[in-house]
């Protein structure tokens, strides 16, 4: 096999975060190339239901907006927030069919697994041998056929979106949780819209402390005005005193109305909402007979049951840690972004993974003319 050029930059993910990269990376004169397992943008259109906390002046990268002005894109008001689909339609979509990244996206191309050609996790780290290989992709296009990729400089931008973190206790399932996950729901379901008929008149018990348990019960609490019989039981780890407790102070008006209700949703501001506050979820059950769940919590010593029509997991979201599991630690000419260090950082806004960008980008630019010189 040839090696790649030194310039060469294949980046995984074309979401905002790996976009941008993919730009900046062009404008420090990489070779880039960008591999998508699905379409475009295809995160945010999934959610794309949800209206963002951040108006458009927070959600445009650096490089991504430069290109665009360039080629004569007209910029949203930066003061309102977009939601989901308009971010992809109106910001994703049109970079990619920017002239300068023609050839260079491949929609409908999974990366499976990536490593150094020839080296385990750990070989030659410290005799620098791992920058003198090239990273070795293996590549499924929509057909299933497979290929090899290789480049000498990588980023991981495959988001955190397609891997819920599981509602039982510490991070790991809950009894019956791996066999049932087909059948709960673990996205910000489209309560309102799409997903309606699967929730209104009926009990729903929602797991999860964060943004998007928020989103969904405050949601539901909406639909239950709309659809009698709606009802929801909100459980978390929290008490409600620790929900959002300092909600009133958030800069992001959009996400300060939305913890202010929810905190109020905990401590019984509607009737259709009953919060259950300190558990844990051990175990799901399904009555196959009667199509109903039964939810079992631990609460300090004591053991709850909610019985529910529906479930939803909102417990959070993070990277695939088996994509990049074969490289080291502190891999040379690699970066993982679009997430803090520990991957599960609920309120993860895109102007940190620009950030993490414009560094990350001038570093691999670095190592690459250092190699080459
Ligand atoms: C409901 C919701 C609301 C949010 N609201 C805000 C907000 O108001 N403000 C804000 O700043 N942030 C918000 N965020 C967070 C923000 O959207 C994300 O941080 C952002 O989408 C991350 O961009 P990304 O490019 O890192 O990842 P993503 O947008 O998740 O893109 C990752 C891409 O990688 C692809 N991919 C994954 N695995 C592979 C693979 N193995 N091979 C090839 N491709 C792969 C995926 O298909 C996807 O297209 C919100 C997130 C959610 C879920």
């Amino acid at each position: 096999m040839p090696f790649p050029a030194p310039e060469t930059l294949a980046i995984i993910g074309a979401g905002p975060v790996g976009l941008e990269a993919a730009l900046a990376g062009l404008d420090h004169d990489f070779d880039v190339q960008v591999l998508e397992q699905g379409e475009v943008g295809s995160h945010p259109l999934a959610w794309g239901h949800v209206r963002m906390f951040t108006p458009w002046r927070m959600n445009l990268g650096r490089h991504s907006r430069a290109h665009l002005e360039a080629a004569g894109w007209a910029v949203p008001d930066p003061e309102t927030c977009p939601t989901g689909a308009e971010l992809a339609e109106r910001y994703l979509q049109p970079l990619a069919q920017l002239p300068e990244l023609a050839g260079r996206i491949h929609a409908f191309t999974q990366v499976v697994q990536a490593g150094r050609l020839g080296l385990l996790r750990g070989e030659g780290s410290d005799a620098g041998t791992r920058r003198a290989r090239p990273f070795r992709l293996l590549v499924r296009d929509q057909g299933g056929r497979e290929s090899f990729h290789h480049a000498f400089s990588l980023v991981d931008a495959s988001g955190v979106y397609a891997h819920p973190d599981w509602a039982g206790t510490g991070g790991i399932p809950a009894r019956s949780e791996l066999y049932l996950r087909p059948q709960l729901a673990y996205h910000v379901e489209d309560v309102l819209g799409l997903d309606r008929e699967k929730y209104a008149g009926r009990r729903t018990v929602v797991i999860g402390d964060g943004t998007f348990a928020a989103t969904t019960v405050v949601a539901l609490a909406r639909l239950a005005e709309e659809a009698p019989g709606t009802t929801v039981a909100w459980v978390t780890r929290a008490i409600a005193a620790e929900i959002f407790p300092a909600a009133e102070h958030d800069p992001l008006s959009g996400r300060r109305e939305l913890r202010m209700r929810a905190r109020a949703l905990a401590t019984g501001a509607h009737p259709a909402v009953a919060h259950v506050g300190g558990a844990e979820v051990d175990e799901f059950e399904f009555n196959s007979t009667t199509h109903r769940y039964r939810v079992i919590l631990a609460t300090g010593e004591e053991t709850r049951t909610e019985e529910a029509d529906r479930v939803i997991v909102n417990a959070g979201f993070g990277p695939d840690e088996g994509l990049c599991r074969e490289l080291d630690d502190d891999e040379p000419q690699f970066f993982a972004l679009g997430h803090g260090p520990h991957g599960h950082e609920p309120d993860f806004l895109l102007e940190t993974g620009y950030r993490q960008v414009e560094d990350a980008v001038t570093r691999l630019a670095d190592g690459m003319r250092a190699s080459a010189s």
